[in-house]
């Protein structure tokens, strides 16, 4: 396969929505890279859709049940802060980043998900310190490239603020112009947060999410800039893309608190789960049942008639329920015996305790106990879909690709660099590249 582009920047502004097209094509930056790009305002995303399994989607061109990331965190029943998919080794079959590395390019990646202990030349993964005795950047090192990150940290750490936004994504800005400027990686994967993070904390279309969307304008800005300073920028396909989009919710469902009153779930004089035959694990907008026994027919049927009698009545948040092949039809994990669906202005939480249902409070927000916005409902949900912004080297200009599926974006970025991903469950968006076929 011949090559279309030498460097290939993808910038992953996390929970971007089609709805804040109209506002982005407003906004200097995103204006001026719209002007030659070619992009798709209708992106379908996939099933959870949460940031984890969407990222290893976006650099596998797979969903989540053949990449293996079904969800952001693991399955720890009880566990107040569970661990999360972070690093390589969970992802099944090739990435982007790896066929890179095996062609001889150079890579890159600041904050992007599941990719801790890969062999990214340049690595600041996305992993967090959750258990006490951990340090935050000893942590990050250990996971990453320790060289490479020293000197981002001495040079920018100052930006920072723990995992606050919008410092964080301040600190990665300055992490990515220096890495453009000193390292020139062949392929780099930016994730910023900021947007997403005030979606959760403020709602969907807050001021303070208006005001992150001015503030990613800025960062695309500088990159450009930093990408022009280097004398690249004719040389390199930029992508800016989203993952999900968000929607609002004032309602948390604790379908945990019910499984515990019917038995599935045993827990000791302190609180502490110690036993569970099933288990609901939030996706926020969705949540897979789990049975520890998948065998356990018995618990199933009842499992199976609590969740028809729930969708029975709205008030109580279960929109529908799917079995595991219909979730496997819609690529998420199959291993879970049902998944069910929040219905619009729910989600779903993992506690066990205290009532079925929470109205949501600012203090509980606040205090981070709960979001007023959530991602990882249905793809099917109504106004749910997120953008795709393509421009430079490789890319015809301002073609308009109606609609496509994020498991499409990682065979067009092989094809972009001339590499392979195997066998994918979504096809490289031809229409939009520029194959050099000369008339
Ligand atoms: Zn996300």
């Amino acid at each position: 396969m011949s090559r279309l582009t030498d460097y290939l920047l993808v910038i992953s502004f996390d929970c971007l929505s089609s709805l804040d097209f109209p506002i982005i094509e407003r906004l200097p930056n995103f204006k001026k890279l719209l002007e030659r790009a070619s992009y798709c305002r209708n992106v379908e995303t996939i099933y959870p859709s949460v940031t984890y399994p969407c990222h290893a989607t976006i650099v596998t061109g797979r969903y989540p049940k053949n990449h293996g990331i079904v969800n952001n965190t693991l399955l720890q029943p009880g566990r107040l802060s569970p661990d999360w998919y972070w690093q390589r080794r969970h992802v099944k079959g090739t990435t982007l980043y790896d066929e890179a590395k095996k062609a001889g390019m150079k890579t890159a990646a600041l904050l992007w998900p599941v990719t801790a202990k890969s062999t990214i030349d340049y690595n600041m993964p996305e992993i967090f310190a959750n258990r006490s005795w951990q340090n935050q950047i000893l942590v990050s090192l250990l996971n990453g490239s320790p060289l490479y990150q020293l000197d981002m940290n001495r040079k920018f750490g100052h930006l920072r603020n723990g995992l606050n936004q919008p410092e964080l994504d301040d600190f990665v800005l300055a992490s990515t112009v220096e890495t453009i400027k000193t390292r020139k990686p062949n392929l780099m994967l930016v994730h910023f947060v900021d947007l997403d993070s005030q979606r959760h904390y403020h709602g969907f279309s807050s001021d303070e999410a208006m005001a992150a969307l001015r503030r990613h304008d800025e960062r695309l800005g500088k990159i450009i800039n930093a990408l022009k300073e280097s004398g690249i920028y004719d040389n390199t396909t930029i992508i800016a893309l989203g993952d999900h989009s968000a929607l609002d919710e004032s309602k948390a469902v604790k379908l945990n608190v019910l499984l515990k009153k019917l038995g599935f779930i045993t827990v000791n004089h302190d609180g502490k789960i110690i036993d569970w035959k099933a288990y609901c694990k939030s996706c926020d907008g969705s949540a897979y049942i789990y049975m520890k026994d998948p065998n356990d027919t018995e618990s199933q049927q009842q499992i199976e008639a609590l969740l028809e009698e729930l969708v029975k009545n709205e008030e109580n948040g279960v929109e529908r329920f799917l079995t595991s092949s219909e979730a496997r039809e819609k690529g998420a994990d199959d291993k879970a015996t049902f998944m069910i669906e929040a219905k619009l202005g729910y989600y779903f939480k993992e506690h066990f305790d205290g009532e079925y249902i929470d109205e949501i409070q600012i203090e509980d927000v606040r205090e981070k106990r709960y979001t007023f916005a959530s991602h990882g409902y249905s793809p099917e949900k109504e106004n749910y879909t997120t953008v795709f912004i393509a421009s430079g080297k490789g890319i015809r200009p301002n073609i308009e690709i109606p609609s496509m599926h994020l498991v499409d974006e990682g065979p067009t970025f092989a094809s972009l660099l001339g590499l392979d991903l195997g066998k994918t469950d979504g096809r490289a968006i031809e229409e939009l590249l520029d194959l050099g076929v000369s008339s």
